[in-house]
């Protein structure tokens, strides 16, 4: 959460700079802001709102700067307003910075601030690490550079932070600590951004910055790294892989919907060069070292948030199934505030689409000290938890820019189906003959998500009559039921209306209490094993005068009779269903977003890449 992003260089910093807060716009959009030195003067604009009020605030004053700072916020500590958006100013009036993260120490540092004659103007944690810098300036004689690692050593929490003075207009200085930090580096330019999506279109080389490092870029002497401990670093530079298309709405009203359409290529490139057909095997070249760690395992543990914590419930169904080993599946912050049993014999599999989920990476050390296994499942090459992993397999989905996940869900569960696959197949649980009909309905899946994306003008239709309903009902069983929560979440975020995910089966422990004839009911009622029981859990909401909403088979008639809608999809296995049925559930949820005038890929409240705890 929060983006930021700067330049320094010959070109003009603006551009560059709104440029990059609009691309990491999903990251945060509470509040905006940059600064810009020119002349030995340091010009600051910010306002609340987004990127857009912004470039209105500064329109048609001066931005001449060949170095600046921009930040899009998600606000922690302190309401989204004028005051508390970064970037941020000490005493001297002569620093700007930019944060992202928590500083959880800043209460008493800034008693000790206030205390030394400082004032402060923002409600923020963030201020408070300014005046820090700029106090440890003054007092103590240094460079910016000493400074920021100084008052980095007394600070406790999570930061990436971009930090300019006014009286240096060579230098700028960056620092990172559990929060994303990438540097770029052009011909006689450097940049910084939370991701690469703002430097992808002028450089190809970046240095992604490890924990505890501070980065001094500086126009004469390029790029040096130095560790909190001051210990020299050597950066390691690496090519970007990241495609300017990919980042941009290629010709859909929003990220989400184009996302929502890209799945049938997105699972077919989280399959690509993994799924041998001709060969019969699944290879995951990134895991392929730890499979008999997977073939030994007592138990998989599944670590995630959201939409992740959803994939890794379908997840745990294909793992016991195809390679009976137990699983247990857990938001990432219960089980690291817990103290949880973690023997040296378990996997855990993490799983975020960002790779930076806060509390997911705080989920991996704890279980990592533990002795255990870690494998990562993400979606952003690169990213810390990609790193902190013993090994893992990317998603490969492409940038997910709308803030509703949709295409990295389908690449996870994708990824964990090829992973329970390979390990079925190894450790002898999944019999030959299942387990080819599998590789092949796998295979066949990017066709067929191709042709339930063709009934998006009948959802439409759906979606006009259900979009004023104040609540809505999700019912699943087995493989579906994770895709029955991750409904009524998609539904929740976008649209505002409240929404329920339940088992099919538990409906009459406690939600049949709500139906009536104006609750619209999604029940996901797909040929196989539990196709009958889910039938009768029909009936029940039906005897109730509900709506039924329902995602069927194709051909079926049974459910075409009870229910008020059917939305078909193709045959496949049972344990492939949530590729296919999650499909029209994202779709509803766009179009009645949009139906009721939401503003579907930066919902409010939300931001993407949760870097906060
Ligand atoms: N804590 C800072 C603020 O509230 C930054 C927030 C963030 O990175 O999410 O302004």
């Amino acid at each position: 959460m929060c983006g930021i992003v700067a330049y320094l260089g010959e070109k003009q910093a603006y551009p560059i700079l709104i440029n990059g807060l609009r691309r990491l716009e999903y990251r945060g959009y509470d509040s905006a802001g940059v600064a810009l030195l020119a002349d030995d003067q340091l010009t600051i604009y910010k306002c609340q709102g987004k990127v857009s009020d912004l470039e209105a605030h500064i329109n048609g004053r001066s931005t001449v700067a060949n170095l600046g700072i921009g930040h899009t916020r998600w606000a922690t500590h302190g309401p989204p307003n004028d005051v508390n958006a970064h970037p941020h100013q000490g005493t001297s009036g002569d620093l700007a910075l930019i944060h992202n993260g928590i500083i959880e120490n800043y209460a008493p540092i800034k008693e000790e601030l206030v205390h030394r004659g400082h004032v402060f103007k923002s409600d923020t944690d963030t201020e408070v690490l300014v005046h820090l810098i700029d106090d440890i300036q003054r007092s103590e004689g240094v460079d910016l550079a000493e400074a920021v690692r100084l008052a980095l050593a007394n600070v406790v929490g999570a930061y990436a932070i971009v930090v300019i003075d006014r009286k240096n207009p060579d230098v700028m200085v960056a620092a990172r600590k559990s929060s994303p930090l990438v540097i770029g580096l052009g011909e006689g330019e450097f940049f910084c951004a939370s991701d690469a999506t703002p430097i992808v279109e002028h450089t190809k080389n970046v240095v992604y910055m490890e924990d505890g490092e501070i980065a001094v870029l500086d126009r004469r002497q390029g790029l040096k790294i130095r560790n909190i401990k001051n210990q020299v670093k050597t950066p390691f530079i690496q090519e970007l892989e990241l495609h300017l298309e990919a980042l941009e709405k290629g010709g859909y009203d929003h990220f989400m919907l184009k996302e929502i359409h890209e799945q049938s290529r997105s699972i077919r490139d989280s399959m690509r060069g993994r799924l041998n057909l001709a060969k019969g095997e699944v290879v995951l070249g990134g895991i392929k070292d730890y499979e008999q760690k997977f073939v030994n395992a007592k138990r998989i543990l599944i670590v995630g948030c959201g939409t992740s914590w959803h994939a890794g419930m379908v997840g745990e169904y294909l793992f016991e199934e195809f390679a009976r080993i137990p699983v247990e599946v857990e938001y990432a912050s219960e089980f690291r505030y817990r103290n949880p049993v973690v023997n040296e014999d378990d996997i855990v599999i993490a799983i975020s689409q960002s790779g930076e989920t806060a509390d997911t990476l705080a989920a991996i050390e704890l279980a990592k000290g533990r002795g255990a296994t870690i494998i990562g499942i993400c979606n952003v090459v690169g990213s810390s938890i990609a790193r902190v992993t013993h090994a893992g397999s990317y998603t490969h989905a492409g940038p997910e820019i709308g803030v509703a996940s949709t295409k990295a869900f389908t690449a996870q569960v994708t990824v964990l189906t090829l992973m329970a696959l390979m390990i079925g197949q190894k450790k002898g649980t999944l019999i030959g003959g299942n387990f080819h009909r599998l590789l092949n309905e796998l295979d066949a899946i990017p066709d067929k998500v191709q042709k339930v994306l063709k009934t998006e003008a009948q959802i439409k239709y759906i979606a006009d009559i259900y979009k004023d309903a104040p609540n809505a009902l999700y019912l699943g069983r087995g493989y579906t039921f994770p895709v029955a929560l991750e409904g009524a979440l998609k539904l929740k975020e976008i649209s505002y209306i409240h929404a329920e995910g339940y088992p099919a089966a538990e409906m009459k422990h406690g939600p049949i209490a709500l139906i009536d004839d104006s609750m619209p009911v999604f029940v996901i009622a797909t040929k196989g094993a539990s196709y009958e029981k889910v039938v009768s859990n029909i009936q029940e909401v039906k005897a109730r005068k509900g709506r039924i909403i329902a995602i069927v088979t194709e051909g079926d008639t049974v459910v075409k009779d009870l229910a008020d809608h059917v939305i078909e999809i193709p045959e496949t296995a049972d344990p492939l269903v949530p590729l296919l049925s999650v499909v029209p559930l994202q779709l509803i949820s766009y179009h009645i977003a949009v139906m009721r005038g939401c503003n579907v890929d930066q919902p409010r409240n939300l931001a993407k890449s949760v870097t906060v705890e």
